[in-house]
């Protein structure tokens, strides 16, 4: 079978912590110079005319008793087993991975009695099921090192190649492109990082204080291609701490999306590309372009949108970073306190802003009621608002920060599959670490939503 050309590109992006859990199940489940196989169950998010992208939002390694024949040959899944996973999960809509281990260390190849196989089973399921799922099929050697992904034309004529990846962000690279004499200075965190980062598509929602600074930092690490939302424009109370504002553009009444916008064509003469939506996070423009970023950055002064991000960004599995500062005055001494936090949710679940207690629910909900409600609970002083102080200085250390994780994530020296969440305390000069194994919240109403089934067995059924 000859992988198609095909105008579509079609992607599979599993979160890392779901993937190795996935193959430590079908490590352990296999005897020595045996095959075995696994699920997976995906929704279809069509990003743009020529590319499809795979969620996963479930998946399942049987056990031996769910196989009616398991040798170096081939694997036969039991009928019972097999219309039980078939039915849970076609009827709701999802398409089906199929992955099975070939023996041995070598770049596993599809053969061809994998070919004739999956091409039937491509047009079982467009035949049985109404939904016409389709087949993503994945070939890997034993240990689960090395393999490849096809998926299927619903006739089961056709296969065309997947884009597979398993870290935290899939960024496409693009290797014909030559490195600019503006990065010669950042030459030692390597070639293929600067590539990526100048790849790299993120939605900045927030482009006041931390945002802009955000926005400039990053840009000017390497990254060209911004999504943009704020509904706001810039404000007097803005110019204490928003580099390059000016008196003029307040006049002018800029969008503060423009402001962030020009910051970041100082940078590039050419080859930038910032889309400005001057618009809420809910705006279905904004939720389009959110759910088909790379990444996702967060850095408004309120809760409702953080929690909104934090939706979007689980719904369609895309990571999230969010930022925020507080200032204070310590009751015992009448001193300011400060505080900077940046925080990177697990891809795909496990803990969350919400459930992390990153974000007040409470908070959330309050800034979600209308108006008139809004204005009373401000005048009884129960909501921090627009008046939030914010100085310059450290929303910089903030921003910055989280430039830092951006570039650490890329570059490989930072890893984020469990998560992270700093805060930054002034004048202690203190960096407090939460430990994210005590954020983890299976039951989360947010991000547990998903059916990591892990193993089942035929007495399951
Ligand atoms: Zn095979
Ligand atoms: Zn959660």
């Amino acid at each position: 079978m000859t992988h198609q050309n095909n105008l579509v590109e079609y992607f599979l992006h599993i979160p890392p912590k779901m993937w190795q859990e996935f193959c430590n199940n079908m490590l352990d489940c296999r005897n020595f110079n045996e095959e075995v196989i696994g699920f997976f169950f995906c929704k279809r998010h069509q990003i743009s005319k020529i590319k499809i992208r795979y969620i996963p939002k479930a998946w399942i390694v049987p056990l031996q008793d769910c196989y009616e024949m398991q040798s170096t040959s081939g694997l036969v899944l039991t009928q019972k087993f097999h219309s039980y996973l078939l039915e849970k999960y076609l009827q709701a809509g999802l398409h089906v991975v199929h992955i099975h281990t070939h023996v041995g260390e070598m770049a596993p190849e599809f053969s061809s009695v994998d070919d004739y196989y999956e091409s039937e089973y491509a047009l079982f399921l467009s035949k049985h099921f109404s939904q016409k799922p389709r087949l993503i099929s994945g070939v890997f050697n034993q240990s689960l090192q090395q393999g490849q992904f096809r998926i299927w034309d619903r006739k089961g004529k056709n296969c065309y190649s997947v884009n597979f990846s398993h870290s935290f962000l899939d960024i496409h690279k693009n290797l014909e492109q030559h490195s600019e004499i503006m990065f010669t200075r950042q030459k030692i965190f390597g070639e293929i990082c600067q590539k990526q980062l100048n790849q790299l598509r993120v939605c900045l929602i927030g482009c006041g204080g931390i945002g802009s600074v955000f926005a400039e930092s990053l840009g000017r690490l390497g990254v060209k291609n911004w999504t943009l939302v704020d509904p706001d424009q810039l404000e007097l109370v803005n110019l204490n701490r928003m580099s390059g504002a000016t008196h003029k553009m307040v006049e002018q009444h800029w969008n503060k999306v423009d402001y962030v916008k020009s910051l970041i064509k100082k940078i590039y003469q050419t080859g930038s590309c910032v889309n400005t939506i001057p618009a809420p996070i809910n705006h279905e423009m904004a939720k389009a372009e959110i759910a088909t970023s790379d990444l996702i950055v967060v850095a408004t002064d309120n809760h409702l949108s953080r929690k909104q991000a934090q939706e979007l960004a689980l719904e369609y599995m895309r990571p999230l970073i969010c930022l925020g500062t507080h200032i204070d005055i310590n009751p015992t001494n009448n001193t300011p306190r400060m505080f900077c936090r940046v925080t990177v949710p697990p891809l795909g679940g496990g803990w969350c802003l919400m459930c992390g207690n990153i974000i007040s629910l409470q908070k959330a909900a309050v800034e979600s009621a209308p108006i008139q409600i809004n204005q009373m609970v401000h005048r009884a002083g129960y909501l921090e608002g627009v008046n939030d102080p914010a100085v310059f200085w450290l929303n910089s250390i903030c921003a910055s920060t989280g430039v830092g994780v951006v570039h650490g994530i890329v570059s490989g020296f930072l890893n984020v599959d469990t998560g992270i969440d700093w805060i930054y305390e002034f004048p202690n000069s203190t960096w407090h670490q939460t430990d994210t194994k005590y954020l983890e919240t299976p039951d989360c109403y947010f991000c547990s939503q998903f059916d990591g089934l892990e193993v089942e067995t035929e007495a399951d059924i």
